[in-house]
């Protein structure tokens, strides 16, 4: 990572790439807005998902803004109930809060998140979600 920029900056859209495998129930399309290296710098994306796409079950190690921009998605922390997530929703998920967010079965979701980065890393996987309420 490079970390963010020095100076104002537009990034368009165009560089689309697919999420990793294993971090999801499928990849997803990933958007990179910003790319922070150094502790507490943010990082940002947009992310689109297929219908019935959710992450596994992951933390942030400084807490994870999602902003929904559309469709119908939904979001779990672990104890907690399955939340559906509408366009204009904010959701906050603390430091370290376990945790999983996706699509409803038959829409999309797309969101954009912010989370800052810890020792280079802003997400630490965990299992696949196996049970939806
Ligand atoms: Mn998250």
């Amino acid at each position: 990572m490079s970390g963010n920029p020095l100076q104002m900056t537009i990034r368009r859209p165009g560089n689309a790439a697919r999420s990793p495998e294993g971090v999801a129930s499928v990849p997803f399309w990933v958007e990179m807005l910003l790319e922070g290296a150094a502790d507490g710098e943010n990082t940002a994306m947009r992310a689109t998902l297929e219908p019935g796409t959710v992450t596994n079950w992951h933390t942030h190690p400084r807490g994870q803004l999602l902003y929904a921009l559309s469709g119908a998605g939904r979001a779990q922390r672990e104890g907690g109930p399955v939340e559906q997530i509408r366009p204009g929703d904010a959701v906050w998920f603390a430091p370290n809060e376990k945790h999983w967010h996706g699509a409803v079965d038959d829409t999309p979701f797309s969101y954009i998140s912010i989370q800052a980065t810890e020792a280079g890393r802003v997400v630490d996987w965990l299992e696949p979600v196996e049970v939806l309420a």
